[in-house]
């Protein structure tokens, strides 16, 4: 019998926002940022899982003064994740980054329907759920707000 690996391995890519010049809407659009990574997760990682091996890899980037290197405030990392992550309209609240489903692209969700112009749904740091069917989404925005 085919045994199932038990990790996979994940591409992240760093991206930002940034305002269309050439847009009338004055629309912002992703850009891709620095070079992709590749990330090892279990089969089923937890939303939780996702966020720590990412920021294991990622925290790097930031100066070395960011407050953002003190775990307790990182937004995942407090016990009210759920309402700070629905309350993110204005985006700047997800600091230093919220990571997002995409695409091999990485502009696009892969949840939602292409005529949505999802650029990507959030992936939720909730350490009590597994996430099923993870391979598809093995492809991760690391979406910058710092
Ligand atoms: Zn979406």
């Amino acid at each position: 019998m085919k045994r199932l690996p038990t990790h996979i391995l994940a591409v992240a890519y760093h991206r930002r926002f940034v305002q269309l010049k050439s847009s009338l809407l004055g629309k912002f659009s992703p850009e891709l940022i620095s070079q992709p990574m590749v990330i090892r997760l279990p089969l089923e990682p937890t939303g939780r899982e996702i966020y720590d091996e990412i920021w294991a890899l990622a925290h790097g980037i930031l100066k070395s003064d960011s407050k953002y290197l003190d775990s307790k405030n990182l937004w995942w990392n407090k016990s009210n994740w759920k309402q700070i992550l629905e309350e993110s309209t204005s985006k700047s609240q997800l600091k230093p980054f919220v990571l997002k489903y995409v695409d091999r692209g990485a502009f696009n969700c892969t949840k939602c329907n292409w005529v949505d112009m999802c650029s990507g749904c959030a992936i939720e740091p909730d350490s009590d759920r597994k996430i099923h069917r993870f391979l598809p989404l093995g492809n991760i925005a690391i979406e910058w707000h710092s």
